[in-house]
Formats: C-alpha cells, structure tokens, sequence
C-alpha cells in the first residue's frame, strides 16, 4: 500500500503522523485523499475503527490556510457527545504543529460556556446537529463561512431522529460548498439525504468487508436462553485475567438494564451500562471509567458503542446476536485494533441460528462453536419475550397473550374482534368487504 509521502501534505501534518505512529494510509484514507482534496462531494461507506476521522481531517487540515477570522470554515456534524468529545481529541492530534482552532459543541450542558467559546474564534466546529441549531438560532454562532461539511455516522443520526435539524442546518449553510459524509451502512434515509443535498457525490466503500479482522479470534456457542446466557456469562467472566477489558453487546435497552442488573449483583463496581436512556454524564463518565480500566466490564447497545474509540479490549461478547450482521461487524471491529488480539464470543440462540449463519455468510467464514463448560447451569427461567405466546394478527393495543385458557380454544371457535379501524384498512386495501357481514355488498356493487 502507498505510503502517506505520496499524498503531498505538509511538513506540519507529517510530523503529527510521526508523533502518532501511523506508519501507512489505511485504505479509506488512501481513497478519500485526493476526491475531499479536488473539492468534489463525497459519500464514505466506512465502519468505525477504519480510520475514518483522519481520512476526512488530512485533506481539510492540508487545505485550511492560516486565518484570524472567527466564524468557522469546516463544521463536522456526529450524533452524539462522546463523538464530539473524541473527534475533538484526534483532530487536536493532528493539527498538533499547526495553528488550527478547533471547538466542540453539544447539547446537555450549559450553552453560555460554548458561547464565550465561539466568540474567541474557531476555524474547526464539530458539534451534534440539535446543540448546533440553537446556537444558531441564538445568534452565537453563524454558519456562513462554512466552506466544508463533514457528517459522520449519518446512520446513526439520521436513526436518533436528527433528520429535521440536519435539513434546517442545509439550509443555513453557503449553497457554494463542499459535502463529505460518512456512514457504516447504507439506507434508505442515508440515500435521500444524499439524493436532496449532495451533488454528483463520489461514492468511495471500505464497507464490511467479506473477510473478518485477522487478529480478531472468534467462537460462538449455542445457548438455550437468556438466563442461561447469563450463567455462561458470568462464568466466564469470572477468568478476570484474561477477561481484564469486556465489551458486551445486546440489541436494546431493555436487554441491557437487564443484563446490568444481573452482572452488578455479582460483579457490583467493576460493571457498567450506556445505553440512549442513560443520562450524557452517565455514558461519559462509565466510557472513561471503562477506558481507565476502573470498570472492568461495559454493557453496551450498538447505536451508543459505534463511534467510540475504546482501546485495548481484551474481548466482546455477543449477548444476542445481531439481526444486520453488518452490526456484528460493527461490534468485533471494537476488539483487535492494530497489533493487538482480541477475542469474540456470540452468544446464540435456537431463534437466533439464521441471523448467525447471516453473518457467517457475509464473512464467509464459519464461527467455531465451544462446548458450554459444564459447570455452567443451565436455566430454566424464560424471559418475558422468551415464554411462549399467542400472537394476535391485530392487536392494537400490543397486549401479548400468554393465558392458558386464550391457547386451549380451537382456531375456529376463536372471535377476534377486528375493531372498525382494522375493517376499514383492509376494506380499503382490498376494495371490498372482507367480513362476511355485509350481505348487501354484491347488491349494492352489481350496477356499479
Ligand atoms: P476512526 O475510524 O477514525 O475512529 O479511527 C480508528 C483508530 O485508528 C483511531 O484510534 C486512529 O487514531 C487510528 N488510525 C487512524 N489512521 C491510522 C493509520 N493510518 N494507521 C494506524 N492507525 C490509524
């Protein structure tokens, strides 16, 4: 691969390289240079951990003359704090020998500081969508000057519900600029906000690639349920040696209060949770607690962990396995950065055997399985979600039946109520009457 002399950067930017020790563009940075460099529009398909930060930051650092002028000239726009807080920190890293003012603006927290901060000057804002609007609004600050945007994580965004304030951003912004955005997925969200606002954008993929990291070791097991999860878990957590940095993945929220509740009974202060519920100082400060190795163990869901730069883990287990297996990607790309190891477990159920082997297909690989170690009880307690149910074709109200007398009825002696709105969908979607009430119906439409 080429090396980072042929990209003509400067004497500044190369030091800063030498300082980081990167000896090689990694291959979004090698791609992206030279389309953000012409001016062009781009769009980046990269995952976090590829090097993404620097593959947008190099060509602008290189292309940001020297200026006294107070209204920034680039904006990066990420979802969340913790991102503006780390994009922040490597862009101070890179712009280490040069006299680039760079200043990082989220929600959360008192408004008036950013604003005494904005007034000294800034030639690079990285802000979340929601915090940047009202400064705006507020007249702090003004976007006018901006003659590059940078949108990280749009999947993640645009999944957080930002879309309104991104497009109220675009229409503050100069019309003449150039767009780069970086997203781990393609979406449908992602390809209109493209469409709307980008012209002729470059397309440029590093996307998941078929084969897993090298350094990354990966194992599954097959386990009945949740509880039982829990008991394999905790048993191999109990190895605090080589389980010193551990990520756990699960899907959602629920899951993760779940989790946390059950791994703090065992292991009290050496486990933590983030999750969107979670309050910003909570996330913030259990990521620097984890980063400190204070805490030991992070449970974490997909959308909170993507972004972070979280060093040396020593494993990620897999608590649930991922529907998109783009997210599994996702989340062993947490471990074996660099020339370090990590380790991978997922955890998979009966239920979840085909979004396993979707993954595996997508690696084109397949993930040796480990015996459960026999110590490990196996449970017999089921989740709420996990005790079987009888699933209603309409219920509205959500209510999941799990009565024994609901299930002995027979299919044909079963009435289920429609409810009017139900009959009207489907009245409308089929043109005619699918109850077989209306007696009058093939009447009244004969003439028709
Ligand atoms: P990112 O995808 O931007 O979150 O970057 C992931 C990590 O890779 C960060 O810790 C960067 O400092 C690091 N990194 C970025 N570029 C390189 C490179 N060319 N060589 C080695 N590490 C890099």
């Amino acid at each position: 691969m080429e090396s980072f002399s042929t990209f003509k950067i400067s004497k500044q930017l190369q030091y800063a390289i030498e300082d980081l020790g990167f000896e090689k563009p990694t291959p979004i940075q090698s791609q992206s240079f030279s389309v953000i460099q012409s001016g062009k529009d781009m769009v980046g398909i990269a995952q976090t951990g590829t090097g993404k930060t620097f593959a947008y930051m190099l060509p602008i650092l290189q292309g940001l003359p020297f200026s006294m002028q107070e209204q920034p000239r680039v904006l990066v726009m990420v979802p969340t704090r913790e991102l503006v807080i780390q994009v922040v920190e490597e862009i101070e890293k890179f712009s280490k020998y040069m006299n680039v003012r760079v200043l990082g603006v989220y929600g959360g927290v008192n408004m008036n500081r950013q604003k005494e901060a904005i007034v000294l000057g800034t030639d690079v804002i990285v802000a979340t969508p929601g915090r940047l609007y009202d400064l705006v609004l507020s007249r702090a600050l003004q976007l006018k000057s901006v003659k590059k945007l940078v949108i990280d994580e749009v999947d993640v965004m645009l999944d957080l519900g930002f879309r309104f304030q991104i497009t109220n951003i675009f229409e503050l912004l100069p019309k003449r600029r150039q767009n780069v955005m970086f997203s781990a997925t393609m979406t449908d969200d992602v390809n209109e906000l493209i469409h709307d606002f980008f012209t002729a954008p470059e397309t440029i993929s590093v996307a998941v690639s078929g084969t897993p990291l090298d350094n990354i070791k990966q194992f599954c097991y097959s386990v009945p349920n949740f509880y039982t999860k829990i008991n394999l878990l905790v048993n191999l957590l109990q190895d605090t040696e080589s389980f010193s940095k551990v990520l756990v993945f699960v899907s959602n929220k629920k899951s993760a209060d779940l989790l946390f509740t059950e791994l703090d009974e065992i292991f009290g202060e050496e486990v933590a949770v983030i999750h969107s519920n979670k309050t910003q100082n909570y996330r913030i400060r259990s990521i620097e607690n984890f980063n400190e190795e204070k805490t030991r163990i992070l449970v974490t869901t997909d959308i909170m962990a993507r972004g972070l730069d979280l060093d040396s883990i020593s494993h990620v287990v897999n608590f649930d396995t991922p529907p998109f297996p783009e997210n599994y990607m996702h989340r062993i790309g947490r471990t074996g950065r660099a020339e370090q190891e990590g380790t991978s477990f997922l955890f998979y159920t009966e239920k979840e055997e085909p979004a396993k082997e979707a993954i595996e297909a997508l690696m084109n690989v397949s993930i040796p399985l480990l015996e459960i170690p026999s110590e490990v009880e196996i449970s017999r307690q089921l989740t709420y979600e996990e005790q079987p149910k009888h699933h209603e074709g309409n219920n509205p109200l959500n209510i999941e039946d799990s009565g024994k007398g609901f299930h002995e009825k027979s299919e044909k002696n079963r009435k289920v109520n429609l409810g009017g709105s139900y009959k009207r969908t489907i009245k409308k979607k089929y043109k005619k009457p699918k109850t077989k009430g209306d007696k009058n119906f093939n009447r009244r439409n004969k003439n028709k």
